[in-house]
Order: structure tokens, then C-alpha cells, then sequence
């Protein structure tokens, strides 16, 4: 479709926060929406994985949404009818009559620990595109202009937005009533910056600071054959705070995340091809008051630090190495001897020691939580298992925002990590639909049934 130089809605990015919305407001008849993404191909984190989380408890924040638990499954259910013809798309854990499911609840709560079984659904990273592609089928009016970035939003004269783009070094401009942002954890910070200038209030959220696992399938399986993706929640006895699993992936790989002077670790699983190993992210909830309450700058130092130590690349350290309280080093990281060879590394970080770039209390938290969980899952901690970092999670700026989802800028709604709203697809697409149905209430009344 040809791009207009006016349109009704305007939405940053091209994710799932994105295309629900865009998805949404065409079925609610809205017309006249844009999506614009400075990626070749419309899709944010769609192309990653895949693990969709059906659990109220998982990556949806309740209160951020303003809403309540039937709203919400009412809300997973709409995601759900959208995505049921997707072909790839298959259940992977089932929460009823599921007896492994009681019997890790009960051993961990003998252990003092929390443990959620979410239904979850899993189409693979090798089905990304084919995903994107279905969801897209949906939209017959959305205008895509790819490869476009958002240099910033400026107040139109009377009434609503000027939009400044850069296509291909060239900038253009296109005027908008509204403005859904939906940047993404990418975008996150140039959003927050240019809100700054809008006069849109926000304020800074606690962010996850910690590591991934990686261990030989063989000792996780028990458990994610029933459960893909289990998740434990730990409250530490020393300091009090809360450390989760987070993001398993049986089978999968470990992977870098990179930002602009960083990388991060990550995980995913293709859904044709399966490795010898198990992944998953344990992470420590940081939140900070006084004096310092950015927890950005707070995670950045982190990152760059790991940065510094491992030469532009993640550091891994075996578990063995770790509680001899010595680095891992290249010469001895598969080593026979020591039991390293249980667990061929998927992924070529630096052989190093994590607890040189991680703040003392962090780590003293990890490490209680995951004896714990060698108590629920035994063998988790085998020396050969491997601890990659750093893996953050920057859901770290908050907008507070109306029940749908505009900003105290009127015409400017949020969706999406990137603004707070949501913790993986499922919520990120949810909070796209309550976005997209706040725009079509207060914009377009007479549309909005
Ligand atoms: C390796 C990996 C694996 C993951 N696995 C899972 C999983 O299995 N299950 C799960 O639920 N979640 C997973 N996630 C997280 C998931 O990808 C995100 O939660 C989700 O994509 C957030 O959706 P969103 O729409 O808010 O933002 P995104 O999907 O990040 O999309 C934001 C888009 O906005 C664009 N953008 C930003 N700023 C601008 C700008 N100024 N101009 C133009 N475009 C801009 C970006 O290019 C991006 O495409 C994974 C993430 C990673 C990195």
C-alpha cells in the first residue's frame, strides 16, 4: 500500500504489541493506520522462539493494565482465536491432570520456593517468519513502512502529531491523530527520551539482572517434558529479594542479544532441530530509591562492565570453576577430567568469572536460589553446567497511563515492553488490544462497538 503523508493512527514499531493493535483496530473498523518499523521486516521479537505464556501470573502485569484476572483471560482467549490457524503453532505444557505439575509444586514448597505451570504454546525460531506472515494475512488495510525509523514526534499545529522519519538517509513527515508507541525494549530509550520532551510523565521500574543456565538436557527433562517452561520463584533468605526463572527453552540454544555498546545473553529453541542442552535465564528483581533510581544507568554499568571483561563478548564460567571460586578458562573449559564434556556449550561466549562483573548481592542470590532448585530438580548443578552473563531485562520505565493506555499527553498511547506494559508476546499483544481499543473508544466512538 502507498504510504500517506496523513493518517488517523500511527504506531511505532512492528511487534506483537504492534500488529494486535493494528489487528484490533481494523476489526473495530478503524482505518487509515500506518505501522512503521526501522527493521526490513515487520515483526520485533515475533521472530524469537516463540513461547507463548497463557497465565495471567506470566509477563502480565495486572495492575500496570488495569485490569483483572477475567479481563485478562478474556484478553489471552482473543490472542488465542487469532493465532488458533497458525499450523505451527502447538501446546506444549497442560496444566490440567497434569501430576508432574503437583508433585514439583509439592517439593517446592517443602523447599520454601513458588512454582508456576503456565499453559503454554510453542511455534520454534525456525517458524518466525511463517508466524509474522500469518498475523499479517490479518491486516488488509494497514499501511507498512519498513526500514523507517522515528526520529522523533513534534505537536501539530491544532490538532495532533507530526511524525519526523528517516527512510534510506532521506526524511519525510506524516501527521497523525494518535500515536500508539510500541518500540520495544530496543526503542525503549529514545521513546522514553522523546516522551521527556512531550511533557509525558514517566517514571523509573525495577529491572532483572542475572544469568542463564545451561546444562545437558538429560537432568531438566523430567520436568519440561511435562512443563516446557517452569517457573520457580525464590524469595532469598539473606536479603530478602525475589529471583524467578525465566525463559526455558529444552533443546534450545544460548544466544547473544546486542545493543548498542553491549551484549546481552538470551535463549531460544527451534521447533525442527533440537540440541543436547537446556536453557533458562535466572534473574534477580532490581529495584532502586534513593539516591540513585535509575535503574537503567544501574543495568547499563552492569552490561558494559561484562563488556569490558570479556573483550566485546558474554562471559561463562562452569559451575565446577564457580564454586572453586576460579575463572573458567579456555585451556580446561572441556575438560574430561572434571566432567565438563557432560555439556558442549551452544554458544561461543568467554571463558571467564561471572562474579568479577556482578554486584556481590546478586550473586549471592542466584547462587542460594539455585541450590534450592538442585534440591527440586537434583543435578541442576553438575560442574559441567554452564552460567553465561550478563542477561538483563530492561522493562525499566513506566508510564502511568489511563485504563486505555494513554498517556497524559492525550493522543499518545503505550504498548509493549518497551514502555512497561508487558513482559513477552502474549502480554505485549494484549496490552496492543487494550491500546487499540482505548484509541478506537475515545477517537472513534462512533466505530468502537
Ligand atoms: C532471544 C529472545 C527470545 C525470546 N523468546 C521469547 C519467548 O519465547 N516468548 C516470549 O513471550 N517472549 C520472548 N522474548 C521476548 C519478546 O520478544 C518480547 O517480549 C516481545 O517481542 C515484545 O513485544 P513488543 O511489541 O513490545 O516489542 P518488539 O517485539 O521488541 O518490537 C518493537 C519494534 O519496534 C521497533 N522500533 C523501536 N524503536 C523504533 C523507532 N524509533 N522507529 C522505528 N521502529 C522502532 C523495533 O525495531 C522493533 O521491531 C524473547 C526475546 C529474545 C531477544
Amino acid at each position: 500500500m502507498k504510504p500517506a503523508n496523513q493518517c488517523n493512527v500511527f504506531i511505532i514499531g512492528s511487534g506483537p504489541a504492534a500488529l494486535f493493535a493494528a489487528i484490533r483496530l481494523e476489526e473495530l473498523g478503524v482505518e487509515g493506520i500506518v505501522i512503521a518499523d526501522r527493521n526490513s521486516y515487520p515483526a520485533g521479537g515475533l521472530l524469537n522462539d516463540g513461547k507463548l505464556n497463557f497465565d495471567h501470573r506470566v509477563g502480565i502485569d495486572l495492575n500496570e493494565l488495569q485490569i483483572d484476572i477475567g479481563t485478562a483471560r478474556k484478553l489471552m482467549g482473543d490472542i488465542k482465536r487469532i493465532l488458533e490457524g497458525f499450523p505451527y503453532l502447538r501446546q506444549v505444557t497442560f496444566t490440567e491432570n497434569n501430576e508432574t505439575v503437583d508433585v514439583i509444586q509439592r517439593i517446592a514448597l517443602e523447599n520454601g520456593v513458588e512454582f508456576i505451570a503456565p499453559e503454554q504454546w510453542h511455534w520454534g525460531t525456525d517458524n518466525g517468519k511463517a508466524a509474522v506472515d500469518y498475523l499479517r494475512g490479518y491486516l488488509k488495510k494497514t499501511t507498512f513502512l519498513m526500514r523507517t525509523e522515528v526520529i522523533s514526534i513534534e505537536e501539530a499545529k491544532g490538532k495532533g502529531f507530526i511524525l519526523v522519519l528517516r527512510e534510506s538517509g532521506r526524511e519525510t513527515r506524516i501527521a497523525s491523530g494518535t500515536v500508539l508507541a510500541a518500540p520495544g525494549r530496543s526503542g525503549a530509550y529514545w521513546f522514553r527520551d522523546t516522551a521527556r520532551k512531550l511533557g509525558i510523565d514517566n517514571t523509573f521500574g525495577p529491572i532483572d539482572v542475572g544469568i542463564r543456565l545451561e546444562l545437558n538436557r538429560i537432568i531438566y527433562d523430567p520436568i519440561t517434558e511435562s512443563v516446557y517452561d517452569p517457573k520457580f520463584i525464590f524469595r532469598t533468605a539473606r536479603h530478602g529479594d525475589r529471583v524467578r526463572t525465566f525463559c526455558t527453552n529444552p533443546g534450545g540454544r544460548v544466544r547473544f542479544e546486542a545493543y548498542e555498546s553491549f551484549k546481552l545473553v538470551n535463549g531460544d529453541a527451534l521447533h525442527g532441530r533440537k540440541t543436547e542442552n537446556t536453557n533458562f535465564a535466572i534473574i534477580n528483581t532490581v529495584a532502586l530509591t534513593e539516591p540513585l533510581s535509575d535503574t537503567t544507568e544501574f543495568g547499563r554499568m552492569i552490561a558494559r562492565q561484562f563488556d569490558l571483561l570479556g573483550g566485546g563478548t558474554p562471559i561463562v564460567q562452569r559451575v565446577g570453576d564457580f564454586r572453586e571460586g576460579r575463572r573458567s578458562s579456555r585451556s580446561s573449559f572441556n575438560s574430561r577430567i572434571r566432567h565438563f564434556d557432560f555439556c558442549r556449550a551452544t554458544c561461543k561466549a568467554v571463558p571467564g568469572d561471572i562474579t568479577l562483573g556482578m554486584p556481590a548481592r546478586i550473586i549471592d542470590n542466584l547462587w542460594e536460589s539455585l541450590k534450592k532448585m538442585d534440591k527440586i530438580v537434583p543435578g541442576i548443578l553438575h560442574p559441567s553446567t554452564l552460567m553465561y552473563a550478563p542477561e538483563i531485562k530492561f522493562f525499566d520505565t513506566n508510564f502511568p497511563t489511563t485504563p486505555g493506555l494513554e498517556t497524559n499527553r492525550e493522543g499518545i498511547f503505550v504498548a509493549g515492553d518497551g514502555t512497561g506494559k508487558s513482559r513477552g508476546i502474549v502480554g505485549a499483544g494484549i496490552s496492543g488490544i487494550i491500546a487499540a481499543e482505548g484509541i478506537a473508544r475515545k477517537f472513534f466512538p462512533e466505530r468502537h462497538r
